[in-house]
């Protein structure tokens, strides 16, 4: 596809000038999920510095655009996220029009706040353009709605890393598990057994549903319904790799009746009823 075969509602986008950085949000994969103000940012881009997450079908929508790697891959991530902070600055001050493209969104796990605040404190103007985050997006494409009004009113986004790569001793996973009806974890695969173990002996059910969405809303998307106590073994068993977006709580059950993908496929919903209300949705 060539920009030239994008047709744009209406005609006020915003213009990106020379010497600002905008901070993109590709969504979690399915190209479609990029917004419109992403599309309108890559349309006008120089250059594109993209992370690992971000689909090449997407990347290929800035042909007129230099497009720079900027994935981390173990080493010193700190270090790393210093250098990219300041390639982006470079960027600006060569007068370029320069947009930063991230998965999912940009304020969400990915260190754009701090990238932004970093273009901030060197003078450099920015503006940010979400995106569909993987926690929510994802989790969608698998059928589980991340608040529902029989199951949650909140929900809880956390992360299975910390800065140097443990699981953050720092969170009160009691806490989070007695409060939060639905617990989305992001970055939580080599640490979901420890987190879990945290959350059942805070007082979490063993047999908590738990859904696992390794490379959601891609063609290689892959749902594993399991169990709290379950969980770290499941997912050993059957080799599930990042990046994948772990649900825990009762969410997971819907996926009983909103497995979307599952039914275009033509097979039936396993279940109208999956939490047992015993009337129509539709009746409060
Ligand atoms: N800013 C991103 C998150 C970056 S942190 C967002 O808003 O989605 C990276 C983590 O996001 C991964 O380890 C994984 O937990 C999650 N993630 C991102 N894309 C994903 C995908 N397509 N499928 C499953 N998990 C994904």
């Amino acid at each position: 596809m060539t920009n030239d075969e994008v047709t744009f509602p209406g005609n006020n986008w915003p213009i990106l000038q020379p010497g600002w950085v905008w901070l993109v949000g590709a969504g979690p994969g399915d190209p479609g999920l990029l917004t419109l103000h992403g599309m309108n940012a890559l349309r006008q881009a120089d250059v594109v510095v993209y992370d690992a997450l971000v689909s090449e079908e997407i990347l290929s929508w800035a042909p007129q655009a230099e497009v720079i790697y900027a994935g981390k891959r173990g080493g010193k991530p700190s270090a790393q996220q210093r250098d990219i902070s300041l390639k982006l600055v470079d960027l600006a001050h060569d007068d370029r029009r320069v947009v930063r493209l991230k998965g999912g969104d940009p304020f969400v796990f990915g260190r754009g706040g701090e990238e932004a605040q970093s273009l901030v404190q060197h003078g450099i103007p920015i503006r940010i353009v979400p995106g569909i985050t993987a926690g929510v997006g994802g989790l969608a494409y698998a059928g589980i709605p991340v608040t529902h009004r029989d199951v949650n009113q909140s929900v809880t986004f956390v992360t299975g890393h910390d800065q140097s790569g443990q699981t953050p001793d720092t969170l009160d996973w009691a806490a989070i598990g007695r409060g939060s009806q639905v617990i989305v974890i992001y970055m939580g695969m080599k640490h979901i057994g420890r987190i879990a173990e945290a959350l059942i002996s805070g007082g979490r059910p063993a047999s908590d549903p738990v859904a696992v969405v390794t490379t959601a809303t891609t063609d290689d998307q892959r749902v594993l319904e399991t169990t709290l106590d379950m969980a770290e073994a499941d997912i050993a068993r059957l080799g599930m790799e990042p990046p994948a977006i772990i649900c825990i709580g009762k969410a997971v059950q819907m996926r009983d009746v909103l497995d979307w993908q599952a039914m275009a496929e033509g097979q039936p919903p396993r279940n109208l009823d999956p939490l047992g209300r015993g009337r129509p949705a539709e009746i409060v």
